[in-house]
């Protein structure tokens, strides 16, 4: 068995897993405003008591954690979300737990979990994108993940899809991320309609089924997959995977984009090589792809 642990910006997860990825148990905490200055202390106290209390009834083997930024082998490189740079997490938790611990990106995590038991188990060659807050992505050739040494890699939502446009947070112009995230998405919807910037996406998503007939918001959706589709057709005519998978919040809108997205695909004079059909998967294992994944990095 394996305890896998998914590090969000908001909360703590840890689960105990069976070898078939299938999760035994699982507890989480948030991660509240007021902990941000002792993070470290948090997070190492949470998962020190939990991994303590999951090993004293059963046989564990290794440890995984799923963290968000850039992670490197046994380092917190930089995580924006968490607020954490150059953090020995590993180090620091093997004073207290005695057996292997590795780490590696919450995207990519989640990309294995879904590669291996999810939405692409059936695909040796395939693409896995996390259309969210940000965009997140990984490569799968013949069922392995595709990874530089030093830095995750596969930046897909810093490409550049638009020559000065508009400013991404990494401080380039017209990154994919400015274009095909859920945020933007979002914000596009809340600012036309003038709604509460608050607003949870359940509530936008009943919102916008209801308004599918409003102009205004027919030409977002058709901008929104535009956009999407030429960011997707890159890593098509790159990668030239038998299938693409996408989590993230898209999943609850799957029913209204994937329809448009899949037909700019095919019909837009986007892909190098003309395909028939395209398959598009939505993730399947939601907010457990992270900790499950965690298990098998
Ligand atoms: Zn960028």
């Amino acid at each position: 068995m394996k305890i896998g642990i998914d590090l969000g910006g908001s909360h703590i997860a840890v689960g105990l897993t069976e070898s078939n990825g299938n999760i035994l148990s699982k507890k989480e905490v948030q991660i509240l405003k007021e902990d941000e200055k002792n993070i470290t202390d948090i997070i190492e106290n949470y998962i020190c008591t939990s991994v303590a209390e999951i090993t004293e009834f059963n046989n564990v083997e290794e440890i995984g954690i799923a963290i968000p930024g850039t992670i490197g082998t046994s380092k917190v490189v930089k995580s924006v979300n968490l607020g954490l740079e150059d953090y020995d997490i590993v180090k620091e938790l093997n004073k207290k737990i005695n057996l292997p611990i590795k780490i590696k990106n919450d995207a990519k995590c989640a990309a294995i979990a879904e590669n291996t038991y999810g939405s692409l188990k059936q695909y040796s060659n395939s693409v896995f994108l996390t259309l969210g807050t940000g965009i997140g992505g990984a490569v799968f050739f013949n069922n392995k993940l595709l990874s530089p040494d030093e830095v995750p890699g596969f930046e897909f939502g810093h490409m550049v899809i638009k020559q000065n446009g508009r400013l991404c947070k990494c401080g380039k112009r017209g990154c994919f991320e400015q274009y095909g995230s859920m945020r933007v998405f979002k914000e596009r919807i809340i600012e036309e309609l003038q709604l509460d910037p608050k607003i949870d996406g359940e509530e936008l998503l009943k919102i916008v089924e209801r308004k599918k007939n409003n102009t205004a918001i027919i030409d977002i959706i058709d901008e929104y997959t535009t956009d999407l589709s030429v960011g997707i057709s890159n890593l098509i005519n790159i990668f030239e995977p038998h299938a693409i998978g996408i989590g993230g919040s898209f999943v609850y809108f799957d029913h209204i984009f994937l329809p448009l997205l899949k037909d700019k695909l095919l019909n837009g004079n986007l892909l190098f090589n003309k395909r028939e059909d395209i398959i598009i998967n939505t993730a399947t294992l939601g907010n457990d792809a992270g900790m499950i994944g965690a298990t098998l990095i």
